[in-house]
């Protein structure tokens, strides 16, 4: 390949990650695997090119391999995850790097995998305790944490402190409302059920405790 050619694909690689970053602050997650996928093709003539100017560091950080493999667990994007590890593994330079990428995408989808059964639980058994993953599951605990966190990050879950960890649940199942009430007074009253899951000062006796919840 040319240099010439090489300095186009380098800058073409910095503006398809121009378009990642953009994605990503928007939370634009369709738009950020497809800008992922669109970048792999100008990875290698991109690092070629650095070398022959002397550029460091001389490879680059790879923001669409970190973009896929945090987001594409969580958001179960399997048919993406597949297609960086074939390119990864399918790429000379790439595939027994120092950097390891091959590792970093098998262990994300090894994450995916944890992804799914963290889902599983969190359907049957809502507000389960962060640190029992592994004890529950048999999943690796620092996976799952990741996938928890990122799940916190978009919304979709919701972790109250509990006994030095997590009891993590569904977003949406928080956000029901419910009906709270004082056992010091009785005073009853309707609002989001993660409000009560800690406890809170009454309104009408100020004594302070958890509220019991029922949903009519
Ligand atoms: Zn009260």
């Amino acid at each position: 390949m040319k240099i010439a050619e090489m300095e186009a694909h380098f800058h073409e690689l910095a503006a398809v990650e121009n378009q990642i970053a953009d994605a990503l602050r928007d939370r634009r997650f369709a738009d950020v695997f497809s800008a992922s996928l669109n970048s792999l093709p100008h990875i290698v003539p991109a690092i070629k090119y650095r070398k022959k100017r002397d550029i460091q560091p001389e490879t680059p950080t790879l923001l669409s391999l970190r973009a896929i493999c945090r987001y594409g667990p969580p958001l179960f994007e399997h048919a993406v995850l597949q297609q960086l590890l074939d390119f990864v593994t399918s790429t000379r330079m790439l595939a027994r790097h120092e950097k390891g990428y091959t590792q970093k995408v098998e262990a994300a989808i090894a994450r995916e995998e944890a992804a799914r059964l963290l889902w599983n639980q969190l359907q049957s058994n809502p507000g389960f305790l962060q640190r029992d993953i592994r004890k529950s599951l048999g999943v690796d605990q620092d996976a799952a944490v990741e996938v928890v966190e990122v799940w916190e990050e978009l919304s979709i879950v919701m972790r109250v402190q509990e006994a030095n960890s997590y009891l993590v649940y569904f977003q949406s199942h928080l956000d029901e409302h419910v009906y709270g009430t004082c056992q010091n007074c009785g005073v009853r009253g309707k609002t989001r059920k993660h409000v009560l899951f800690k406890p809170i000062k009454c309104p009408k006796c100020e004594h302070e405790d958890y509220f019991h919840i029922s949903c009519s």
